[in-house]
């Protein structure tokens, strides 16, 4: 069975600059990985770790069962496709995609067979001729794939392989991938930084941060229970509102309202709040947890509206994302959030105390 192990990887550039940092990952058949974190988290690091572009400082790559760690990168029977495509410039698109096979020297039946195949696949099949000069953005990326897939590799990596395609483009090519790599078995680790690719596209997420793992999940778990104040923050658009609060006894206290904590072994004197902007409404009847405030900004997002209101009593802002069609009197609201929808994190650590989708 395909298999890709990450063994306590560590890389270290000097004594400032680690960028991976004791990362255990397993990617099983099937399965299809994001590393998602801000630029410079070390995610491009970790995966020229795996295809063996650059030795790791500790630690082990597995693939299928061997170990290899002290494999030269052509021998590892990976297929990596880049943000820039790397393509060869003064080829056809079909001896791009052939290159690769014929340095392997496969039979030519079967090279023809296999490019075929892929150009199929990709929809490539009336550009056979063309060099990368005379294509768009999108049609070299798919010919960056085929690459790729033509291979048929034991493990996949791309990294950032749509950011230099614009915002339309980019979301068709994404669900293109989607249905491509959902038909392939070999394990894929995809890098990004967009959390809207990491959720559509991966079975789960590694979510990083300063080279560390902070949270491994299915994209639905790092949404519904963000394992700490970082990914909270991270995923999720707009940005859940994270609040630093002082508590009085069980309570937490948000300008004048009191808002009862989980239970608590010692209750703490501070405390993080984590609200997303989509569980706070204009007053609901069901909602038993009320809060007023005043609007001082509304941005149209099209099917809604973002309100940022400052609570009464305090300097605190919350931001609240309402249906396009809901209509409100005046700047003076009130607001309402099931306490369920709440998620409490620790004010040093950053660690999930209790919340959301928990017990
Ligand atoms: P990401 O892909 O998440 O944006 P990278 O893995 O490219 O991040 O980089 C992680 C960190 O390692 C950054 O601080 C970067 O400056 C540093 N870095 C990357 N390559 C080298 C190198 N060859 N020498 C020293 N530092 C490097
Ligand atoms: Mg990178």
């Amino acid at each position: 069975m395909a298999k890709l192990e990450l063994i306590n990887l560590n890389k270290t550039y000097n004594p400032k600059v680690i960028p991976v940092k004791d990362i255990s990952i397993d990617v099983d058949e099937g399965e299809f990985l994001t590393l998602l974190g801000p630029s410079g988290c070390g995610k491009s690091t970790l995966l020229r770790l795996i295809a063996g572009l650059e030795p790791a400082t500790r630690g082990k790559v597995v693939i299928n069962g061997r170990d290899v760690s002290h494999v030269a990168p052509g021998k590892r029977n990976i297929a990596m496709v880049f943000q820039s495509y790397a393509l060869y410039p003064h080829m056809t698109v079909y001896d791009n995609i052939a290159a690769g096979l014929r340095l392997r020297k496969m039979p030519s039946d079967e090279i023809r067979q296999r490019v075929q195949d892929v150009a199929q696949k990709l929809g490539l099949q009336n550009l056979m001729d063309r060099k990368p000069g005379q294509m768009s953005g999108g049609q070299r990326q798919r010919v960056a794939l085929g690459r790729a897939l033509v291979r048929q590799p034991d493990v996949f990596l791309l990294d950032e392989p749509l950011s230099n395609l614009d915002a339309l483009l980019r979301e068709q090519v994404r669900a293109d991938l989607k249905q491509l790599f959902e038909k392939q078995q070999a394990p894929v680790v995809y890098v990004t930084h967009d959390q809207t690719e990491a959720m559509t596209l991966s079975s789960k997420v590694a979510v990083l941060y300063d080279g560390n793992l902070q949270q491994l999940a299915p994209p639905h778990e790092i949404y519904t229970r963000p394992a700490n104040q970082f990914v909270a923050g991270f995923v999720g658009s707009p940005q859940m509102n994270l609040l630093s609060l002082n508590c009085e006894g069980n309570n937490a206290v948000l300008g004048d309202f009191r808002i009862s904590l989980p239970n608590l072994a010692t209750p703490p004197s501070h405390i993080v709040l984590g609200i997303r902007p989509e569980d706070v409404h204009l007053v609901k009847p069901e909602d038993t947890l009320t809060i007023q405030g005043e609007i001082f900004l509304v941005e149209n997002l099209g099917m809604q509206n973002l309100i940022s209101v400052r609570v009464k009593g305090s300097d605190l802002k919350i931001r609240a994302l309402l249906p396009a069609s809901q209509r409100w009197e005046g700047e003076d609201v009130t607001l309402s959030m099931a306490p369920q929808a709440i998620h409490w994190f620790d004010v040093k650590t950053g660690d999930r105390i209790m919340g959301r989708d928990r017990d």
